[in-house]
């Protein structure tokens, strides 16, 4: 019997998706560079061994799959990538698939895409999420590629997937580069979250004092209301872990460097180039490069000193309860400008994105999986075209509700000097977004001023010039 799927590198995601894949009653071929890995991942696959194939060479893997053969690349991502495809080229015929599932920036997804488009080959780009748990339990799965291709995969990739109830967190969401790019933005949503939870931690633990298992204790009461969500879940775990050597709260021990391996960049960067604000991203990436700079940090702190807390909130409970609410409506800001960049993306790149059935594959398998995403989902699925997730009517009421209390956390933490620049930009984005007449009329008038760069009028009179004469006369 041949083999439904191959997967070429048992690194550390390959061999969990490949035991995923076999567990699921689907038959792997399985190949890596170094047939060690490929050895020892046969040997410990147990009762799993009947539905793999290990293969020591291209030849032998590519024999041992059913055509049209989809192929998972696993691989380190980069130059690795084009290379296992150069040598798998000339073994692969019609229709066979090639599918990168690693983390590829989607620009080379659209170039790997469009270099296989006369060769008769095709490729798919896969991002998965949801971390090696998820690759050997049930990731989410954004796939990018051609519909037909799409088609061969559907049954194996929907067995593997997370499931939400019982709905399955995979979709084929457009063509070429769609899936990359899509788990490119859910990791920069994931930046966002991560630093807004993180920005209220430092509140709860230099504002207003905390220890860490009081701060866990909060999140544990937080995970069961509205912020419910696997990041709150974790926050309150490693809240609660004790260092084994010291029996210190793990956490007090962690240098404060956040490390960054590249996706969050790309969304601030393709934020950039779609002309979309995306400023709590911009602000949670920034955040973990000021995070590195911890000498630099050190030295300035010495230089400033910091600032005296303002008068610590009279009712702790009822500022604990802002807090939340808080999170809540920054977090709204950030999913709402992850979305926004994929809306413009999908114009650009004429994925047509299906907004609802993102947030739906979102609810499971991934990183920032929650609640809240439902939420989304079905406010999508009501207007999938809306111009921005805050003026649905479901989320339009919950920052009636919360923009009150991030404005209060906002104030205390700058008041306090206390970093919140995630919170901060959810909060800038949403009063820049709701406020029909901003000072934008006087950046215009210095750029006419200045450049002659003219402007519209707000009575509709066709002058576009001020009376400033030329700019250049003051030099
Ligand atoms: P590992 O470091 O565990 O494994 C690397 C694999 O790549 C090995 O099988 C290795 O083969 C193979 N490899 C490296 N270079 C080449 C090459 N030039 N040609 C052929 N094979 C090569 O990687 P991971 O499993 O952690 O990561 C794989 C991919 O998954 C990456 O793109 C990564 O970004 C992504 N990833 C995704 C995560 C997620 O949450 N979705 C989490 C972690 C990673 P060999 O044994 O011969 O060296």
């Amino acid at each position: 019997e041949q083999a439904e799927i191959g997967l070429i590198g048992l690194g550390v995601m390959g061999s969990n998706l490949a035991l995923n894949i076999a567990e699921k009653g689907n038959k792997i071929a399985v190949f890596n560079r170094t047939p060690e890995a490929t050895r020892k991942f046969y040997a410990e696959a147990g009762e799993l061994q009947g539905q793999l194939i290990p293969c020591e060479t291209i030849e032998e893997f590519v024999a041992a799959i059913r055509p049209p053969r989809p192929i998972i690349i696993m691989i380190k991502a980069g130059d690795p990538v084009d290379q296992q495809m150069e040598i798998l080229k000339p073994h692969l015929s019609n229709g066979d698939i090639m599918i990168d599932a690693g983390n590829a920036n989607f620009r080379d997804t659209i170039r790997r895409f469009d270099n296989l488009k006369d060769s008769g080959l095709t490729f798919i780009g896969m991002g998965v999420s949801g971390g090696e748990e998820g690759a050997r339990h049930g990731p989410s799965i954004m796939v990018g590629g051609t519909e037909d291709s799409w088609k061969r995969v559907e049954k194996v990739l929907t067995s593997i997937s997370a499931k939400y109830n019982d709905d399955p967190c995979v979709a084929w969401l457009g063509n070429d580069g769609a899936g990359h790019f899509v788990k490119t933005i859910h990791n920069g949503i994931e930046y966002a979250d991560m630093q807004m939870i993180a920005e209220i931690y430092g509140i709860l633990r230099d504002g207003l004092k905390m220890s860490a298992a009081e701060i866990a204790d909060v999140f544990g009461e937080w995970n069961k209301g509205r912020l419910n969500s696997y990041l709150i879940e974790i926050t309150e775990k490693v809240l609660r872990a004790a260092d084994p050597i010291t029996g210190k709260p793990m956490v007090d021990l962690i240098l404060d460097k956040a490390g960054q391996k590249g996706t969050g960049k790309w969304s601030v960067i393709e934020a950039q180039n779609m002309g979309v604000a995306a400023t709590a991203i911009e602000a949670a990436v920034a955040a973990r490069i000021l995070s590195s700079q911890k000498d630099e940090r050190e030295a300035a702190e010495k230089i400033f000193g910091l600032p005296a807390l303002a008068a610590a909130p009279a009712d702790r409970k009822a500022f604990i309860a802002d807090l939340e609410s808080a999170l809540l409506a920054a977090k709204v800001g950030a999913y709402a400008q992850g979305f926004a960049i994929m809306s413009a993306a999908s114009k650009e790149f004429n994925w047509n994105l299906p907004m609802p059935t993102i947030a739906r594959i979102w609810r499971a398998g991934c990183i920032i999986r929650s609640e809240f995403l439902d939420e989304i989902t079905s406010a999508f699925t009501k207007d999938p075209h809306v111009a921005n997730l805050i003026v649905t009517p479901a989320f339009s009421a919950i920052v009636k509700e919360t923009d009150a209390p991030l404005r209060r956390v906002v104030s205390y933490a700058a008041l306090s000097g206390l970093p919140v620049s995630a919170l901060a930009s959810a909060l800038g984005y949403f009063d820049a977004y709701r406020r029909g007449r901003g000072s934008a009329n006087l950046i215009q008038a210095q750029r006419d001023f200045f450049g002659a760069h003219g402007f519209e009028r707000i009575d509709g009179v066709d002058k576009p010039h001020g009376p400033w004469g030329s700019g250049a006369d003051i030099f």
